[in-house]
């Protein structure tokens, strides 16, 4: 970009003040009763952001909300080069953010700020400008100048990214938004506008599949996806009903009984992401999941792409240094479930069928 275009060109910094997640208490992701599969999904995306997301569909009033915005509050808070609207890491260097950082920080080190990791609703009626940015009109017509005015993919940057009932959401939006967490960067061309600005986020869309379906061309860009389901158990009940009613009454104390078992989750996925580099996938195991995959009717490679990265970013999890069956085990309903041909000769729901092809592969 030319230099004169940046000084003709602003950008809208949102306003400094305190998030409403930062003034409010968050529900502790550790008190969080059962729904063990969807917590592992969270983990495993918080772990490897390149899995490409999380999809839960499953009852209303399970708590999908409540887990990732838990899971967000529960990871350090992030280092952000103070005016960028994107909140940039200064160790990512200006030049991954030419009209945010560069601009404000002109010269020598940029100062920084300690923001907490953002959750960034995408609600449904939400317009394409809102999403990716537009040109400010307000400011376009009554002061002349040309300003971008960020949307929620810049806020959320270095976060996650959450639609309730992302069925709904339109088709070509929600092929934009698996187009830019895939390449962690919204680009803008329109209104006499040009801009890149990165925009790294963990995808988390949830919904009723009983109101309606996503393509399955998008389904398969999703990485992992889980089933919630309201508990039967009559104790588990019990308990949700009596930590969230304590958690009402005094989230204060709540949390702070939470906070120790908080904090081991912390850095189990810290060391986790320093070792995901280093943990191998043997050739045995490789095979295993190309063999799963294709005893499934598994479309194309993306899936057994995605089960290697979820094993891996579980085993670092783990603490392990190599993938084995165990994790492959562990993450393969969430990997596949989605990726699944219908089969006219087979009735049973994909999580049967997943069930089935792993015991027949690796006994009961
Ligand atoms: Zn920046």
């Amino acid at each position: 970009m030319a230099a004169g275009s940046v000084t003709k060109l602003q950008i809208k910094t949102p306003a400094a003040s305190p998030s409403k997640s930062e003034s409010r208490p968050v529900f502790p992701f550790v008190a969080i009763v059962g729904q063990d599969e969807m917590k592992l999904a969270l983990l495993l995306a918080a772990v490897d952001g390149a899995l490409g997301g999380v999809l839960a569909f499953g009852d209303r009033g399970t708590g999908k909300s409540t887990a990732i915005r838990a899971l967000a509050a529960l990871l350090p808070r992030m280092t952000a080069v103070a005016g960028c609207p994107y909140a940039c890491s200064p160790e990512a260097g200006p030049h991954t953010c030419v009209e945010g950082c560069m601009a404000r920080n002109r010269t020598g080190e940029p100062r920084t700020i300690s923001v907490p990791v953002p959750v960034v609703d995408l609600p449904l009626g939400a317009t394409e400008d809102r999403v990716v940015g537009a040109l400010d009109l307000e400011r376009a017509l009554t002061q002349g100048v040309k300003a971008f005015q960020p949307g929620l993919l810049a806020a959320a940057n270095r976060g996650f990214l959450y639609i309730d009932e992302v069925n709904l959401l339109e088709d070509h939006l929600v092929d934009l938004l698996l187009d830019v967490a895939a390449s962690g960067e919204n680009v803008i061309e329109r209104d006499g506008l040009s801009i890149r600005h990165p925009a790294r986020f963990v995808l988390v869309g949830t919904g009723n599949p009983e109101e309606g379906e996503l393509r399955p061309q998008l389904l398969d860009r999703f990485g992992l996806s889980v089933e919630v389901k309201t508990p039967t158990d009559l104790d588990i009940r019990i308990e949700v009903v009596r930590r969230r009613d304590e958690f009402e009454r005094d989230p204060v104390r709540f949390t702070a009984r939470w906070q120790k078992d908080e904090a081991k989750v912390r850095r189990r996925i810290l060391s986790a992401r320093d070792r995901l580099n280093t943990v191998t996938v043997p050739d045995a195991v490789l095979r295993q999941s190309a063999e799963l995959c294709l005893a499934l009717g598994v479309d194309g490679l993306r899936g057994e792409l995605t089960l290697m990265r979820a094993a891996r970013a579980l085993a670092a999890l783990d603490g392990e240094q190599s993938v084995s069956t165990i994790q492959l085990r562990r993450v393969a309903p969430s990997a596949l479930r989605h990726r699944l041909r219908r089969n006219p000769l087979d009735e049973a729901g994909s999580s049967v069928r997943i069930d089935r092809a792993l015991s027949e592969m690796f006994g009961p």
